[in-house]
């Protein structure tokens, strides 16, 4: 059965093959694009060559590129631990054509390598076009594909925009049939949401541009963006329909049974899970350079990892747990990323400095949650005024009592929570007298003190060969 780093061996060579140039991933934080939190897809680093603003020596290249989605347009916390196929942090694998191959080459790549090469029994499988492209449509029934399996979408689902203007265009989404013992429908159907048939690549023909009054015209240079989910690839091929069913989550899953002494699978396994993918998303910021803070980038850190400590402390834990997991995620993907082990150290002391000081009100926090909800009527919403007091005194964000409620069917008046902070911004503006440094930078510069900031950000980002 191939590893989780033998398929992302496999993506890359397949296409260094096909002529393309294995590029290493871009940092998380990206460089080109202040409007972006985090890289959340595999063409962010090459805006400026889709856009022909900059030209680079290939036409053609492919990656293993980190993404997370845990904020902004596309947000996955919520999905962790609820669905078989979300992560906060995931590898999207890729290739791109800027200005060269265009439909026909890419789509027969994908089928190529994931009939031949990967063995995937193609009457599993069932594509989506664009509901206008019929070009693709008959590109996919040449490759045999039936005509009951090509399904014309006419929602944004497949036309993909970069932005509100410049290139877009049609996609065309491949999908895996896990089969009718696992709930869901196909795309397009009012079942699509559930596991069974999973999406594993997205195809996008940039050959548009969209202009600030509505209007629309054919690029000059078409190009190709693809992207495919290793974690759900990885499923496909060891036999699962569960992304954190494969050989990595596994490993992590089992490290974090151990520090809690609990049983990594049963009913604590969807506590496992959180911690498993929320290890990953914490430690890949920390190492592209992000610190908790209380806005910003930092604020997104610090959410995913005081949730994770939350389930960490719903098993039993009485020590900080997350940090002792890093050896465990250094040992499955430092090869790949070197930069993990490079900030191991600064990891794991980040980790270890955020859990500690958290576990001295979330204990408290968690008890005041679960009296508010004693006093409450049945299927009441929790007042925003408790909610806030959770944020506030507790530092709790706000949708860790969201995903604490939510395991009990509650949900948090949200309308109430946003006045109960304006008014606290508004009444700390009136008496603001400047002091100075927020508390919480401290815990941060604690650490940078300790290991440097130099030596973590100066790492060598630029080589793919741990990927190959
Ligand atoms: P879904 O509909 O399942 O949420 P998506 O349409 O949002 O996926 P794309 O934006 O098309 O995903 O990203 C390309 C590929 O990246 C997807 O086909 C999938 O394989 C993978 N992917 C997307 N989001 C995630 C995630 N949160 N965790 C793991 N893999 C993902
Ligand atoms: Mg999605
Ligand atoms: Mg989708
Ligand atoms: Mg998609």
């Amino acid at each position: 059965m191939p590893s989780l780093n033998d398929i992302r061996s496999t993506f890359l060579r397949y296409f260094e093959k096909q002529g393309h140039s294995v590029q290493p991933s871009s940092p998380l934080v990206p460089r080109n694009d202040p409007t972006l939190m985090f890289a959340n897809s595999g063409m962010v680093q090459f805006k400026n060559l889709f856009t022909g603003v900059e030209t680079r020596d290939y036409k053609r290249a492919t990656t293993a590129q980190k993404c997370v989605r845990a904020g902004g347009k596309h947000n996955d916390l919520d999905n962790v631990g609820y669905t078989a196929r979300h992560h906060t942090f995931f590898e999207m694998l890729g290739n791109f054509s800027f200005g060269d191959y265009f439909k026909d080459e890419a789509i027969a790549f994908a089928w190529e390598l994931i009939t031949k090469d990967f063995g995937i029994d193609k009457d599993r499988l069932t594509v989506t076009v664009y509901h206008t492209d019929d070009e693709a449509y008959d590109i996919w029934k040449k490759m045999g594909v039936p005509e009951d399996r090509i399904i014309r979408i006419a929602t944004s689902d497949n036309f993909w925009q970069m932005g509100p203007t410049g290139p877009c265009g049609p996609c065309t989404e491949i999908f895996y049939d896990h089969g009718d013992h696992i709930w869901g429908g196909p795309p397009g159907s009012p079942e699509e949401d559930g596991d069974r048939f999973i999406e594993i690549w997205n195809i996008v023909f940039m050959q548009n541009e969209q202009f600030e009054d509505g209007s629309m015209r054919a690029l000059d240079m078409q190009s190709i963006d693809t992207g495919m989910g290793l974690e759900r690839i990885a499923a496909l091929l060891q036999g699962s329909h569960d992304n954190y069913d494969t050989d990595l989550f596994i490993a992590l899953i089992e490290a974090s049974a151990n520090a809690t002494s609990t049983d990594p699978f049963g009913d604590l396994n969807v506590h496992h899970r959180v911690i498993a993918d929320h290890l990953r998303s914490t430690s890949f910021l920390i190492a592209d350079g992000v610190m908790p803070s209380n806005d910003g980038r930092g604020y997104v850190l610090r959410r995913i990892m005081r949730r994770a400590m939350r389930h960490a402390h719903l098993l039993g834990a009485k020590d900080p747990v997350m940090y002792q997991l890093v050896p465990s995620l250094v040992g499955q993907m430092g090869a790949a990323y070197p930069e993990l082990g490079q900030a191991q150290a600064l990891i794991e002391e980040t980790l270890r400095a955020e859990e500690t000081r958290f576990k001295q009100t979330l204990e408290r926090g968690l008890r005041l949650l679960d009296d508010e909800l004693d006093g409450l009527a049945e299927g009441a919403e929790l007042p925003g005024q408790a909610a806030f007091k959770l944020y506030d005194t507790y530092g709790f964000p706000l949708d860790l009592t969201q995903d604490a409620l939510r395991e009990k069917g509650r949900s948090v008046d949200t309308d109430g929570f946003d006045a109960a902070m304006a008014e606290q911004k508004a009444k700390a503006r009136a008496s603001w007298a400047g002091t100075g440094e927020a508390a919480d930078s401290t815990v941060w510069f604690d650490v940078a003190d300790k290991h440097g900031t130099t030596d973590f950000l100066g790492y060598d980002t630029e080589k793919a060969e741990g990927q190959l």
